[in-house]
């Protein structure tokens, strides 16, 4: 573990000369210098453990130019709420400002833990990471919906629709979830436990033809939320209590999907033409192997939201106008990338790195550079780049959305 500068400077002040060789040896790689001649040393406040997870911040490469907005925000940093049944913390445009068509919440419930029976004006869309869920639901219709899912199974719950999760055993789950709205905000959902004590007994009373102390046991919203309870029986053959069933389901197994496979990773696309119901949210699950990298591409419908599940990586998002900037990313970090702007993602550590790329759209849709330059005229491609015949065999027809190292 490197020291802190401060640390540095008071050994090298104990040990004298052979301290300050070993100080300006161990300060080198983190100094905002990229080529002699460049940058300088920052003898001022720092924060080592975070300029380490940040080189491309610290030293930006030489193409990055002009003014970007901050597009990574990390769960990390996320205030996390607490309950008997688990946590929760999100990322929205207040987290992360350019964030405005998404609103992403990464939640922990407990085995047998609860997340109160509730509703909201955005859909749902959920990836599972880990553990396992029984997740319930009702349609307009007055059709059910119930499900247990896995780790790589999705849910998506349309605007308004109510739902609940709850974790199972052996040790419950953890998710993300995906709102259609960057305002979204986990702490202002309705809650079945909020409206029945901010109705009059005697409206309830009336609604439901019962006495009017009938839901005096209901415990205060503040109780419950997320909270514990015990782990449910398997899901028996009256899991619909006697209900017709949705016509589209709510969950889909995205990891039993054929992926598109290059040499160097994986893809599996799930939107609305795999997954109906899921009609605001189109989503890929990435997997690029070390030294790969996903390609240099764009989107032509939406801006993308993405969330780091594993390994670490490293993007540069071209804004036009001369701008570009450079991002690092890891396991629980988000990184958004505005309509249109083109970009690519290297794998940059030692492992596989797997992240999900999400659009508020009803379809995926990419362009890549190197499909659009092979299916450009090459007469005109030539007068572009200044490249002969030989060179422009290069470019290739078919996309392929990983490359190698
Ligand atoms: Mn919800
Ligand atoms: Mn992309």
């Amino acid at each position: 573990m490197a020291p802190t500068p401060r640390r540095d400077l008071l050994t090298g002040l104990a040990l004298g000369a052979a301290g300050l060789i070993a100080t300006q040896a161990s300060a080198a790689e983190l100094e905002p210098s990229r080529a002699p001649g460049v940058g300088g040393t920052d003898p001022g406040p720092r924060n080592p453990a975070r300029e380490r997870q940040n080189p491309d911040i610290i030293n930006p490469p030489a193409t990055d130019h002009g003014t970007l907005p901050n597009l990574r925000f990390s769960y990390a940093d996320s205030h996390i709420r607490q309950s008997s049944g688990g946590w929760t913390r999100q990322i929205t445009v207040r987290e992360l400002g350019v964030s405005k068509a998404i609103a992403g919440v990464n939640m922990r419930l407990n085995a047998g833990g609860i997340r109160e029976l509730h509703w909201h004006k955005e859909a749902e869309w959920a990836f599972m990471i880990y553990g396992s869920a029984r997740i319930t639901a009702i349609d307009a219709m007055g059709r059910n919906f119930v499900d247990d899912v896995g780790v790589g199974d999705l849910w998506y719950f349309p605007p308004g629709i109510p739902h609940s999760i709850q974790g199972l055993g052996p040790d419950g789950c953890e998710f993300l979830l995906v709102f259609d709205d960057g305002a979204f905000d986990e702490d202002s959902t309705f809650l079945l436990s909020d409206w029945i004590k901010h109705t009059p007994r005697e409206v309830l009373a009336k609604n439901f033809g019962v006495k009017e102390d009938f839901f005096a046991p209901t415990p205060d919203p503040e109780e419950l939320y997320i909270f514990k309870a015990p782990v449910p029986p398997p899901l028996g053959p009256d899991r619909l209590l006697g209900a017709d069933s949705v016509p589209q389901t709510f969950s889909h197994r995205m990891l039993a999907q054929e992926p598109i496979a290059t040499k160097s990773g994986r893809v599996r696309i799930t939107d609305s033409s795999n997954f109906p119901v899921s009609k605001t949210i189109a989503a890929a699950l990435v997997e690029v192997d070390p030294g790969g990298m996903r390609e240099l591409h764009w989107h032509p419908n939406a801006d993308e939201w993405q969330y780091y599940l594993e390994g670490e990586a490293r993007m540069t998002v071209f804004a036009s106008s001369g701008q570009a900037r450079t991002f690092d990313f890891r396991a629980g970090d988000v990184g958004y990338v505005p309509f249109a702007m083109g970009h690519y993602i290297e794998n940059t550590g030692n492992t596989t790195l797997r992240f999900l790329e999400i659009f508020k759209s009803d379809h995926y849709a990419d362009l890549s550079l190197n499909q659009w330059l092979a299916l450009t005229p090459p007469d005109l491609l030539k007068a572009h780049l200044h490249l002969d015949d030989a060179a422009l065999k290069v470019f290739q027809k078919t996309k392929h959305p990983i490359v190698p190292a």
